[in-house]
């Protein structure tokens, strides 16, 4: 396994990886240390949570300097994300024992309760492209539930997976209660075969999500899917167009376009498409490309040059297909595995653009004649993770927002978010269950009903 740096191509570092024998000998020990970390109470767990915390806002530059040399981040996402998993740590530092305070039940006993029991290990299959984020999304609530933890990060950010079980070593969490195995997806299965593994969380792609869903499914083990995504944001002819394609742009281009919830499908009506069109290209072309250090870069390069070619591959069969390419669709000539901000229009139905995710930073337009045929493409889709909608109308914004778009997610006049404070997750094939929030915390216990008569 080796982690090589997108924009100077170099190797950075090459790591052997732990064979079956170890990964079975790494399983037994995470569950002794189980036995021990279940019966440590909340004020123990916040303490050690809140100083992982700590190590995250102190360290923050260094992390971001590895995600920006794994993955080509840029530098200051790096340590914005670095600062955002140190909220969610604090946020179940704070809150976890009200989450799973016992709810008591009037039945006819003499006493009944419902309690909140830790799973036991926790196997979580992790995506590159916010290495921390995603990692300490599911790692503060399981652990603050009394589960411990294994990681299974991408192939292409050991040195940040690795990193982060120093985090929790560093905070002073007892030895195996985070853990990062350095192996390939080949050998997910025959961890989720071993009995000690009692649930699977897994954010990444739909195929991922589907081959771990098969094996947890054949062994009755719980799973958490958190899938790919092609986010449709309506925009409706009465949105201010002015405010919403610089918000769309951030969207679309946040992490170089390679988020789950980027703004991934423009359903724009046609009286404002033109408009939109218009602002959208001048916009996406004042982008600068470049060095993910530099201060003035918006785009870095994508994360794996692999990637990348899917990525150019996907805009071309849908140029093929009859889309119209009005800025970029071109690989540049520079080093770095770069694409550069492209915008297709006149998107149809059955071309790469409409049906699949495109991970990247490429806009899709696609026209719809009012606001009933806009959400008719919206729910077009066979992912469901957000949606945005833009209208001056507030209320109708709600109302397409709650009770008709086809998300886990839907924002009206903004762009799709993660929050500690709201749940994130998925319907469709971007997948169930969910994370953060109170609701997040609740997927890895057992629901246990105490009846005393
Ligand atoms: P990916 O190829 O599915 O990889 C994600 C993780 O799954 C990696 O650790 C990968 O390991 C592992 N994996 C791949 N195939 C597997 C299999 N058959 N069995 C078990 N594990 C497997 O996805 P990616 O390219 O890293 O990430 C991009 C995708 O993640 C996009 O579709 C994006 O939308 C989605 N995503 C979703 C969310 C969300 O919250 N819904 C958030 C972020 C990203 P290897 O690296 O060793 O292959």
């Amino acid at each position: 396994m080796k982690s090589i740096n997108p924009f100077t191509e170099k190797t950075i570092k090459e790591y052997k990886e732990h064979t079956s024998e170890e990964v079975k000998i790494q399983i037994e020990k995470s569950h002794q240390s189980f036995l021990d970390w279940k019966k440590t109470d909340f004020e123990e767990r916040t303490w050690l949570m809140t100083k992982a915390a700590q190590i995250l806002r102190n360290k923050s530059e260094e992390y971001a300097e590895l995600m920006m040399n794994e993955m080509g981040k840029l530098f200051r996402s790096g340590k914005a994300e670095a600062e955002k998993c140190a909220w969610v740590c604090d946020y179940y530092a704070k809150n976890s024992k009200k989450f799973l305070e016992p709810e008591i039940v009037e039945t006819d006993a003499t006493e009944s309760f419902v309690t909140f029991q830790p799973f036991g290990i926790v196997l979580a299959v992790m995506p590159w492209n916010f290495p921390f984020w995603q990692v300490f999304r599911f790692a503060a609530p399981a652990l603050m539930a009394g589960n411990v933890g294994i990681l299974k990060h991408a192939s292409n950010v050991p040195g940040c997976a690795l990193a982060i079980e120093d985090i929790f070593r560093q905070a002073g969490f007892p030895e195996n209660v985070f853990k990062t195995l350095l192996i390939g997806s080949n050998k997910v299965n025959e961890i989720i075969e071993n009995t000690l593994i009692k649930a699977v969380t897994l954010t990444g792609s739909t195929s991922a999500g589907k081959s771990v869903a098969k094996k947890s499914g054949e062994m009755l083990k719980k799973t958490v899917l958190e899938l790919g995504g092609s986010d449709p944001y309506i925009i409706l002819e009465d949105a201010d167009l002015e405010k919403v394609v610089p918000i769309c742009v951030t969207s679309k281009l946040i992490n170089a376009g390679q988020s789950c919830i980027a703004a991934k499908r423009f359903i724009v009506v046609e009286k404002v498409k033109e408009r939109f069109e218009e602002l959208l290209v001048k916009q996406m072309s004042a982008q600068k490309m470049g060095d993910p250090k530099n201060k003035e870069t918006t785009i870095g390069p994508l994360s794996r040059y692999d990637l990348r070619d899917e990525l150019h591959e996907q805009v071309q069969r849908s140029i093929e297909k009859g889309a119209d390419c009005i800025l970029g669709g071109k690989i540049p000539d520079d080093k770095g595995a770069f694409y550069p901000p492209t915008v297709l229009t006149n998107v149809q139905k059955g071309t790469p653009a409409y049906n699949e995710e495109l991970f990247g930073p490429v806009a899709v337009i696609i026209s719809a004649g009012d606001e009933e045929d806009a959400i008719r493409i919206a729910n077009d889709s066979k992912f469901g993770l957000g949606a945005a909608v833009f209208t001056s109308d507030e209320e109708k914004g709600k109302r397409i927002a709650e009770k008709e778009l086809e998300a886990g997610c839907c924002f009206v006049n903004d762009f799709v978010r993660s929050d500690p404070r709201l749940p994130f997750g998925g319907i469709k094939e971007s997948g169930y269950g969910r994370e953060l929030s109170h609701y997040g915390i609740k997927e890895f216990v057992n629901i246990k009903t105490v009846y005393v008569k």
